[in-house]
């Protein structure tokens, strides 16, 4: 029987996962990334973890193919990180490197894409075959997959929309753009518009939960806790987020008409407090025979969707080579 092995590499931690034929998930191994150590030695680390996690889940078995997803610019067909900011990568051959150490076949892709592809194959969009997924959360990031497969565009950019400019917006961007949707739609997005509106002297919840020099503390999360607490200006933020997200969306999803819209990262745990604002924008600007059969869903399978999406990743890719 057919094993594989997924990684999820972030900036603070690195997830593995032993994933079966069947997509499901057998196994799972956590380490700290400790990228300052240098990429030969964060290479050692995995390589140790997939051994042990190939003893634990797989006894005597074998890796089949190791699918990873990586923080940044990767140039999927090489198998080399163009440049991982965080991780301090430029231009490092990670796939060569690890296949050495584990004895199989590394393909490795954006980790984005990794999230969205294990949601569209074994998550929210599973029963469909056309998904667009969008992750809420540094930043904000998105990713096409349509029968099976990843749609990357010629220019490699296909689904970001996060740096398109919305009217409304007037935060400058790190891109170098002003009033890119990312600066609102995103975890820091949030937190952007309650700090700025807490400076302003907005009266608000937050300001007693947070006083003076605190505000550097406050999350998404605060902001969600604030909503559900009747305060008007997160209730004010999450309205703006939820509509602004859809002006971004509208016409990205009437281009590559997908089946399932799906919501993922940190600012997707609001849930309906920031989906049904959007939802109610999305309905006034789609054809509604279109509407009516686009479903919307917040990521199913969460901080596993990486670690799936690699492994069912790797998979497609050994198959086909
Ligand atoms: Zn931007």
């Amino acid at each position: 029987m057919a094993h594989y092995l997924g990684i999820d590499i972030g900036g603070t931690n690195i997830v593995c996962g032993a994933v079966d034929e069947a997509g499901r998930l057998i196994g799972m191994r956590k380490l700290a990334t400790e990228a300052d150590r240098g990429s030969a030695d964060v290479v050692s680390r995995i390589a140790a973890a997939a051994e042990q996690l190939r003893r634990e889940t797989l006894g005597e078995g074998r890796w089949t193919a190791v699918g990873i997803g990586v923080p940044g610019f990767v140039d999927h067909e090489r198998g080399v990180v163009e440049l991982a900011v965080n991780l301090g990568w430029r231009g490092f051959p990670l796939a060569e490197e690890l296949a050495g150490r584990i004895g199989a076949p590394v393909y490795i892709n954006n980790d984005v894409r990794m999230y969205v592809y294990g949601e569209a194959m074994a998550g929210a969009g599973k029963d469909v075959s056309h998904v667009y997924g969008i992750t809420l959360g540094t930043g904000m990031a998105g990713a096409l997959v349509q029968e099976g497969e990843l749609f990357y565009g010629g220019g490699g950019i296909a689904g970001e929309i996060g740096h398109i400019p919305v009217p409304g917006i007037s935060f400058r961007c790190n891109c170098g753009l002003t009033g890119c949707l990312e600066t609102v739609a995103s975890a820091n997005g949030l937190v952007r518009q309650a700090r700025q509106a807490m400076e302003q002297g907005r009266q608000t919840v937050l300001a007693d939960w947070f006083p003076g020099e605190e505000a550097g503390r406050l999350t998404a999360a605060d902001v969600t806790r604030a909503w559900d607490a009747g305060d008007a200006l997160a209730h004010e933020i999450m309205d703006r987020t939820g509509r602004a997200l859809a002006l971004g969306l509208t016409a990205a999803i009437t281009l590559y008409s997908p089946q399932m819209l799906v919501i993922g990262g940190g600012a997707a745990r609001a849930g309906e407090r920031l989906l049904a604002p959007m939802r109610e924008e999305l309905q006034r600007r789609l054809l509604p025979a279109y509407w009516n059969q686009l479903g919307i869903r917040t990521a199913a399978l969460l901080e596993e969707a990486g670690v799936v999406g690699s492994a069912i990743y790797a998979k497609r890719s050994a198959e086909r080579s």
